[in-house]
């Protein structure tokens, strides 16, 4: 057994496919999670995929006594990996004093206690939102942050802010903030995936959903943008390949040579899509028309992102390997799973 790895919200999509990882590689994971968008039952999930069943805390990282206790218990940790947050850009807009409270407070408490407790290495979940509407493709580490739209976006740019203030002020704890482009696809053993709550805000799930039965049809927010075919153009990455980008950035955490406090890497393909090429590829897959309409744009929208994947390969020595027709393949049999399981 390798080192103990703290990964909060790691019952939610991305962190439980990081948590079948890194017990693939046989780090002992401790999760905290208050299951405000998740299910413990994604342990029994974890545990027949892996054979090891994570053990599992149920704390809200809000709360500073909360945090500091259960940090206490596991201060023998080697890391943190900090995917606790809420994410949705609609209700950040309708409650951004909960965002601002719950992603900033969790993050805050959580390096408080790394620091009382001698832990002394954290991955952030980061965003492509904090670029905002970038002017150049693909996007570099080094293009200006702006402020987002969302207030949802606002706290990953103001988190990047603090986690800068704060490995500036001292040697001990190194960060590496990884900015997700926008992650799809479920794990291969159609177990596990993306379970959103009520109305799906992002497109891959509306897109599984309509398929299924579940929603009517899918909005197309816009094909007035300047793009090849209207539509906005995103880089859609594989959520195991997600995963291996934490593995990766753990290592490098975890090796003694590694001097950098703050490091931030894009995680994303390098290859863009239109939102008429996911509709596209999505009908190749499930083999049957996918029941859509153009409608208004959305609020905040932009019209291309896709990110430079140069820094993630030279120094992560990471880069996503799994195509478009992997990622929706996956996510669409994960829908299906899921549909004949409720
Ligand atoms: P998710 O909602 O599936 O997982 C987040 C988990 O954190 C959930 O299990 C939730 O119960 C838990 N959580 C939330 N607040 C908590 C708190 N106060 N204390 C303890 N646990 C708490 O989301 P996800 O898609 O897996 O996203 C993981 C991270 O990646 C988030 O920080 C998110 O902002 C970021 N991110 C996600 C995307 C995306 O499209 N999914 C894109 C960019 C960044
Ligand atoms: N989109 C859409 N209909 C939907 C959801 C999303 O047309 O019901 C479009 C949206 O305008 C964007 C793309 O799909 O261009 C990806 O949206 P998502 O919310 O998944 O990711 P993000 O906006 O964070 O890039």
């Amino acid at each position: 057994m390798q080192e103990k790895i703290i990964v909060t919200g790691g019952c939610g999509y991305i962190g439980s496919h990081t948590v079948i990882t890194l017990i693939n590689h046989n780090y002992e994971v401790v999760i905290l999670d208050d299951l405000s968008n998740s299910n413990v039952q994604i342990l029994d999930r974890i545990e027949k995929i892996t054979g090891v069943r994570p053990h599992f805390e149920q704390v809200d990282l809000k709360s500073s006594e909360a945090t500091q206790a259960v940090f206490k218990t596991h201060k023998d940790a080697k890391a943190v990996i900090h995917f606790a947050a809420h994410k949705a850009v609609a209700e950040s807009i309708q409650n951004p004093l909960m965002y601002y409270q719950n992603n900033l407070f969790s993050l805050i408490n959580t390096l408080k206690a790394q620091q009382d407790n001698g832990i002394n290495h954290l991955i952030f979940s980061s965003s492509a939102t904090v670029y905002g509407n970038p002017s150049t493709m693909p996007i570099t580490e080094d293009a200006p942050t702006q402020r987002s739209f969302s207030p949802y976006g606002n706290t990953k740019k103001i988190a990047e802010e603090i986690l800068e203030d704060f490995t500036n002020s001292q040697s001990e704890i190194s960060v590496i903030s990884l900015r997700y482009f926008n992650p799809i696809g479920a794990h291969e053993s159609g177990q596990i995936g993306e379970f959103p709550t009520g109305i799906p805000n992002n497109l891959m799930p509306y897109i599984t959903q309509t398929a299924a039965g579940v929603r009517e049809k899918l909005m197309v927010f816009g094909n007035d943008y300047p793009t090849k075919d209207g539509t906005p153009i995103r880089d859609y990455i594989h959520v195991v390949d997600l995963a291996d980008a934490h593995l990766k950035a753990l290592q490098r955490l975890l090796d003694p040579s590694s001097t950098q406090p703050l490091e931030v890497f894009n995680l994303g393909t390098g290859k863009g899509y239109s939102v008429l090429e996911m509709i596209k590829a999505f009908e190749a897959v499930s083999g049957s028309p996918l029941n859509y309409e153009i409608t208004e744009r959305r609020p905040g929208d932009v019209p291309e992102m896709f990110a430079s994947t140069a820094l993630a390969k030279q120094v992560l020595n990471w880069e996503a390997t799994r195509g478009l027709q992997e990622m929706i393949q996956s996510s669409w049999t994960w829908e299906q799973n899921l549909r004949n399981e409720l």
